[in-house]
């Protein structure tokens, strides 16, 4: 949730909006003038066949000598006492020359009503006419933010399934083709329907007919049918056209810290959900698992520039001053009432400050409302620092989305720590293996193997398979799985070797039970089965803490039978390759005695 900051519009010529139509410079551009009216709408200065410079010049000529004749004419009239109203041939061509060339001049000054009307009537689309090309070479990257591009290259054609009849819904009502041809002709800009109609499930459905039709391929798999369209209007997805299934298994139970869960995993990952389950089977017989959280704050750090390093480094010394705190907290926290600012801190590099500040966020998971709260305290520092130029609420220093040293020393969200003590008996019997082959297992492969691949935080299995069917089952945002599955898995053998000691570290669980797509039927569902929907009425943030310690729990559980598998399945081949070797040699002790 990145705060958008739309760039200027790119500067516009002097000419009007359309710089390189009227003025053109020279005529050896004359070639790249016809290939650009070749795609592009057709324009005033495609009147004539002829160069541009030729185009204006015969326009400028004809408007003055017409204009010229006409006011002769007039003054000979009145002279005569003609009639003005009785025009010869000749006279109404003059009248027809300079309102045509009226016209034409109007574009050259650059008045936007002119161009739109030509455009408008060669059947161009409205959207067409309050976009500029600028704009909509303004692209939305990874980041949210908006960035420039070069004109995309003209389509030539569509491909079409090979065979395939047109797409065609015959049943659409009558009203709603029409609606369609407007939208495929862009006529009707595709992401106004849902405002235009007030019917999001129709908007829908139009949308997806008309996409159909424009790409010649069916998305018929893609239901439409059976979702609430309106519950994501303005908050979860932008022109929806239907909705992907996503099949929700359940681990569990999950015992907890004394608790039940039976934990909604929503995967296409077959084996993902029988071996969480296998894990919380293990954990549920030796007694369960026992988490801690260590900490809860979710982390914004805007990029601010001075003139000087000296500068940025005042900013720094007053931002981490103590006596300073109480003072940014109640400008902070005025955000929200759930908002609490914790800690501030700035990192500088050369005259450009990166301020990571902290705050508690309730249930909600928070990027909101800590951006809100950091936009507050930038706003009330402006006094005291009059030359701060913010660059961006979002410096990278956060760290949201990215993998990222910082999240995983400092932690963002929720810190989690889960342990679980399971019996060398359970080792055996349930995960097939045993304590020492695991504990080897996991310094050789979690803590080792994954030291050499140079990671950042991923010294466990594949917590992320977990932490991700967990986020999309329960509403949260599945791009902050990047930062919320770091994870290291410890193992250690203890009583003597014969059980083992497990746990799952992890400093930067995001989640929240309030906002986003927590709010969504199914989502919402996944939540109330987890005994965490919405805002807690305990304390607030009660219900997120929860949901945090139920990943690293399932976490816990997948680590365990993860390993296992891999420990057993060494442990098989190895015992393949000894019984081979035996065989081999009571074949030779064979062959010996029967020679
Ligand atoms: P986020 O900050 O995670 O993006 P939203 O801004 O979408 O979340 O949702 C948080 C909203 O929910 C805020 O407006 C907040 O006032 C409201 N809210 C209600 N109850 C709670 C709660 N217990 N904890 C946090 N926010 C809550």
């Amino acid at each position: 949730m990145d705060i958008r900051r739309r760039p200027p519009k790119p500067p516009v010529n002097s000419n009007g909006p359309y710089p390189s139509f009227h003025k053109d410079p020279s005529p050896s551009s004359d070639d790249a003038h016809r290939r650009r009216t070749a795609i592009a709408p057709p324009k005033a200065s495609d009147a004539l066949p002829l160069p541009l410079y030729l185009t204006n010049a015969v326009f400028f000529t004809l408007f003055f000598s017409v204009a010229y004749y006409l006011l002769h004419r007039w003054r000979d009239k009145i002279r005569y006492n003609t009639p003005l109203h009785v025009v010869t041939i000749t006279e109404l061509g003059a009248i027809i020359a300079l309102i045509a060339s009226f016209i034409y001049l109007l574009g050259f000054f650059g008045i936007d009503f002119v161009q739109s009307f030509i455009s408008r009537a060669s059947g161009d689309s409205w959207d067409l006419a309050d976009t500029t090309d600028a704009d909509r070479n303004f692209l939305i990257n990874d980041d949210h933010r908006l960035v420039t591009c070069s004109p995309p290259p003209p389509i030539v054609s569509v491909a079409k399934l090979p065979n395939s009849e047109p797409i065609v819904n015959e049943s659409l009502p009558e009203e709603d083709e029409e609606i369609v041809k407007s939208v495929i002709g862009g006529v009707i800009p595709s992401y106004s329907l849902e405002s235009r109609l007030g019917d999001c499930k129709r908007a829908a459905s139009i949308r997806r007919e008309a996409l159909q039709r424009i790409t010649g391929r069916s998305i018929e798999g893609l239901p439409l049918d059976g979702f609430d369209y309106e519950s994501i209007l303005g908050q979860c997805c932008e022109m929806p056209v239907g909705y992907v299934q996503i099949p929700v298994g359940i681990a569990g139970p999950l015992l907890l810290d004394g608790c039940e869960y039976s934990v909604p995993m929503a995967t296409t990952e077959g084996c993902l959900v029988a071996s969480t389950n296998r894990g919380c089977k293990a954990m549920y017989v030796s007694g369960g698992a026992t988490s801690t959280v260590l900490k809860d704050g979710m982390t914004r750090a805007p990029v601010v520039r001075f003139a000087s390093a000296r500068r940025a480094a005042e900013l720094k010394f007053f931002l981490e001053n103590p006596e300073n705190f109480d003072t940014l907290a109640v400008v902070f926290n005025r955000s929200s009432r759930f908002a609490r600012l914790q800690n501030v801190k700035c990192t500088i590099a050369g005259k450009n400050a990166y301020v990571r500040f902290s705050c508690s966020t309730g249930d909600a998971m928070g990027m909101n409302m800590v951006s809100k709260g950091v936009q507050n305290v930038l706003e009330f520092l402006t006094d005291d620092f009059p030359d701060m130029d913010v660059i961006g609420i979002s410096g990278n220093f956060c760290s949201d989305k990215k993998p990222a040293a910082v999240n995983w020393i400092e932690g963002r969200g929720k810190s989690v720590v889960c342990e679980a003590v399971i019996r060398g008996e359970i080792v055996n019997k349930v995960l097939k293996t045993s304590v020492a082959a695991l504990v080897e297992l996991n310094m050789l492969k979690n803590l080792t193997g994954s030291a050499i691949a140079g990671s950042l935080g991923g010294f466990n299995a594949h917590a992320s398979n977990i932490v991700s069917a967990v986020f999309i089952a329960t509403g949260q945002d599945p791009a902050q799985n990047v930062e919320s599955s770091q994870c290291i898995t410890m193992m250690e053998a203890i009583n003597d070797g014969k059980d083992i000691h497990i746990s799952v570290t992890m400093p930067s669980i995001e989640v929240g039970t309030v906002g986003g797509g927590t709010q969504l039927a199914s989502q919402s569902a996944c939540l109330n089965l987890l005994g965490v929907k919405g805002a807690s009425t305990e304390a607030p943030g009660m219900n997120a803490r929860r949901l945090a310690t139920i990943v690293a729990g399932a976490v816990l559980a997948g680590e365990l039978s993860l390993m296992s598998a891999i420990a057993a399945g060494q442990l098989v081949r190895s015992h393949m390759k000894y019984n081979r070797s035996s065989r081999d040699i009571s074949g030779a002790t064979t062959a010996t005695t029967t020679t």
